[in-house]
């Protein structure tokens, strides 16, 4: 069973780009419940943040207001739960906002303020939870900042399918997949902007659910099932919550949520 994490700050209006709305948290959230139990996270702390990035960003994120800064430490905290979660042999998903991957060690954009995703690997490396991790990236943009911060760090494999141009994307995440040997964790930046509804016109549901399931089956064969994924990009809030399923029932290897739907109905 996979565990939702979630907390209603998620839902909290704070200064952003006009399309990084509390909507898009509050589909996936409410899509995702109906399935899976949920987790409350607390807010990162500093010395959780200070892991990944440079005193010098925590006091400009400081300055973007109390508002950005509390959105910015809880969304950091639920990936630090999801990925606590994870170390059970389950997969979790944390429906969090503002994302992170474009968070680099000493700056930010693109919606993004803290690296959630650096952050949680980083817990668990360097409290000795884990000794090795692989971060795979299925949103349309590229994981730039998530590269910047643990592109060097060989204990981190890092796979980014800068997905944009989808040509035989499939293909190349079941390659890419194949060649990773064993780590410890898997960490799904699971941005669905590709979706045939958001920016990237490209995936359907069915797509989420394939790259779930390859990512499911990887994790149960290389990481003793160690999974947990942290929502970036997506900005159709209507799409976002079934894609977001689609997904979270392809990691568990189960049929797709249109089956579901159908049986339900
Ligand atoms: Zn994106």
């Amino acid at each position: 069973m996979l565990t939702l994490v979630f907390h209603d700050g998620y839902l909290k209006r704070y200064p952003t780009g006009a399309v990084e709305t509390p909507a898009r948290a509050r589909a996936v959230f409410s899509k995702l419940k109906e399935f899976y139990p949920v987790v409350t996270p607390e807010p990162a702390s500093k010395a959780d943040i200070l892991r990944a990035h440079d005193p010098e960003q925590l006091v400009r994120v400081q300055l973007e207001g109390l508002d950005v800064l509390a959105a910015a430490f809880l969304a950091a905290g639920g990936a630090l739960c999801a990925a606590q979660l994870a170390l059970s042999g389950r997969c979790a998903f944390a429906a969090i906002r503002p994302p992170g991957h474009h968070a680099g060690r000493n700056r930010y954009g693109g919606f993004c303020f803290f690296n959630n995703m650096a952050v949680a690997v980083l817990s668990l490396l360097e409290k000795g939870l884990a000794k090795s991790a692989a971060v795979v990236d299925i949103d349309m943009h590229r994981a730039d900042g998530t590269a910047e911060i643990l592109g060097d760090d060989s204990r981190v494999h890092l796979v980014d399918m800068t997905l944009a141009d989808g040509a035989d994307l499939m293909d190349r995440l079941e390659s890419r997949l194949e060649e990773l040997g064993p780590v410890d964790v898997i960490g799904v930046s699971a941005g669905f902007d590709l979706h045939v509804q958001d920016w990237g016109n490209l995936l359907t549901n069915g797509d989420y659910h394939r790259i779930g399931r390859v990512l499911g089956e990887t994790a149960r064969r290389k990481a003793r099932g160690r999974l947990f994924a942290l929502l970036e990009g997506g900005y159709t809030a209507h799409a976002l919550g079934k894609a977001a399923l689609a997904f979270c029932r392809g990691l568990e290897g189960k049929e797709g949520w249109e089956t579901v739907a159908e049986r339900r109905a």
